[in-house]
């Protein structure tokens, strides 16, 4: 293929991804924007395969034998992912952008050094040294990440002491480290500097992701989504390849993007959630009176039909919950069956319901609700006050009165959405735990509310069959 048609396959392909990106800011034309990327990356795929840069048969065969490994693993674990494990396959495709960028730092190192000289060379130099350094920090922060989304490391910041102060000595060590790499002709040295900082960036990764709360935890993925974009594109400047330093720019920034929003839904400072520390539980907690003291009222799953059917409005408030439980299938059906009879039904979205931006939205959508009822925090808020019933499903966090009656407490100035001023509030949950950020809940101590315990998805079933029995 010559370099001119390359080129234009190049162009093709990133158009394409900038439609992905359009397609997948809204729920109606997601499926598209999957398409287009897909498109995209079939394009970028062949392209590159044909653009003269593999020589040899062994190589194409290393090329194929990896391709077909790797398309059979990606299809395997996309069948067999369930919904609620997607935000730790997210985290893990992170982490695999971050080992790619420090192989492929690595090899490019000790491949083509003796390519360049001058100040292409001392570019070149800047590039890896770049490269790995992101990676490695991508690679062991989204491990960390993992981690604590599937639970196997504890969610609670881990906060050393003076760990700005360690935090800036090693930046301006790996700082000291770059300007020798660059500055040496020796690649024993080189290699030298370059492992050091790995393991310094490495550890720099683990160090950050450990110190951010629960809480905070959604800007982090993002965040994380972030820098696996910029490390893709400085996998793309070592390959001296456009299309990757291109889409690597739009993942970057758009993960930039993302991690602004979610810092705004949360009203979270960028910096101070880097810094780490945020949803320790460990501030000056002021006065709220949450588990002890208050009166928690059950309610049968029988009286809760009653009452969404004496109701003229109904909102609906998923959370992580609903998706352990795999409910939202039998949510649509009591929709389905509210709206027949003449009830409003429409759904609240809080901006971090669930483990991973736009969680809720995704369940919802496979289970058919239509988008128009399907509404962000910000439009339905103030809308609680005129409400006759709220069913919070597997939500915690997000509806926790606290976030405003405490501003010093782990979740304190976190907007959250405002169940509590509806007439009638059911919370369906297995118990009195607690959610991801570990705080308890006063919403389940007001008059107003009413605990119908046990898994969501068998309480809404039998729900449902009592609205199907009147
Ligand atoms: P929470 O984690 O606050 O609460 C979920 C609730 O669901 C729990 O209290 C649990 O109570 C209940 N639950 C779990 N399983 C079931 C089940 N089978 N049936 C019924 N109830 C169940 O979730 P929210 O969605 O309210 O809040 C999200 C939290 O996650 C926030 O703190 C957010 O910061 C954090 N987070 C969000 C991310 C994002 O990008 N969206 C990423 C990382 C973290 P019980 O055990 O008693 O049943």
């Amino acid at each position: 293929m010559s370099q001119g048609l390359v080129t234009v396959a190049y162009i093709g392909a990133t158009i394409l991804f900038i439609l992905s990106l359009g397609g997948l800011s809204h729920q109606e034309t997601s499926q598209r924007g999957n398409f287009y990327g897909m498109a995209g990356m079939a394009i970028a795929i062949l392209a590159t395969i044909c653009s003269g840069a593999i020589h040899g048969f062994f190589a194409y065969l290393a090329l194929t034998t990896a391709m077909g490994v790797g398309a059979y693993y990606g299809v395997k674990i996309a069948r067999d992912v369930k919904m609620t494990e997607m935000p730790e396959l997210v985290a893990v495709l992170h982490s695999s952008v971050g080992l790619a960028a420090v192989l492929v730092g690595y090899v490019n190192f000790f491949g083509s050094k003796a390519q360049f000289t001058g100040i292409e060379e001392s570019i070149h130099n800047v590039e890896t040294y770049l490269g790995i350094l992101i990676g490695a920090m991508t690679f062991s922060g989204s491990v960390v990440a993992f981690g604590k989304l599937s639970g196997k490391i504890d969610g609670k910041p881990l906060l050393l002491p003076a760990r700005h102060w360690l935090n800036l000595g090693l930046f301006i060590f790996m700082f000291w480290l770059g300007k020798s790499f660059t500055g040496t002709d020796s690649t024993s040295l080189g290699f030298l500097y370059l492992f050091l900082m790995t393991l310094i960036a490495l550890g720099f990764g683990v160090h950050m992701v450990m110190a951010i709360g629960g809480a905070d935890m959604p800007v982090v993925i993002s965040m994380l989504n972030s820098y696996s974009g910029w490390a893709a594109a400085a996998t793309g400047f070592m390959l001296d390849n456009d299309l990757l330093i291109v889409i690597g720019a739009l993942v970057g920034s758009s993960g930039a993007i993302l991690s602004y929003i979610m810092c705004r839904a949360m009203n979270r400072n960028f910096v101070s959630v880097i810094m780490g520390g945020f949803g320790t539980g460990s501030g000056q907690s002021s006065t709220v009176t949450t588990a002890s003291g208050g009166e928690v009222v059950a309610v049968s799953a029988e009286d809760t039909a009653d009452l969404l059917k004496s109701a003229k409005s109904v909102i609906i408030v998923p959370g992580y919950g609903m998706a352990v439980a795999h409910a939202q299938h039998i949510v649509y059906e009591i929709t389905r069956l509210l709206r027949e009879k003449k009830i409003n039904v429409r759904f609240a979205i809080h901006p971090v319901a669930g483990r991973m931006p736009g969680h809720m939205n995704v369940l919802l959508a496979e289970a058919k609700v239509p988008y128009d009822i399907v509404l962000e925090m910000d439009e339905i808020n103030e809308d609680f006050l005129n409400t006759d019933v709220v069913v919070v499903i597997g939500a915690n966090d997000i509806v926790n009165p606290s976030a405003q009656e405490d501003p010093y407490g782990p979740i304190g100035g976190m907007p959250v959405l405002e169940v509590w001023k509806a007439k009638t509030v059911i919370v369906l949950k297995r118990s009195m735990a607690s959610g991801y950020a570990g705080v308890d809940n006063p919403l389940f101590y007001r008059e107003n509310t009413q605990m119908l315990f046990g898994d969501a998805r068998e309480s809404l079933d039998t729900v449902l069959s009592h609205l199907h029995d009147r």
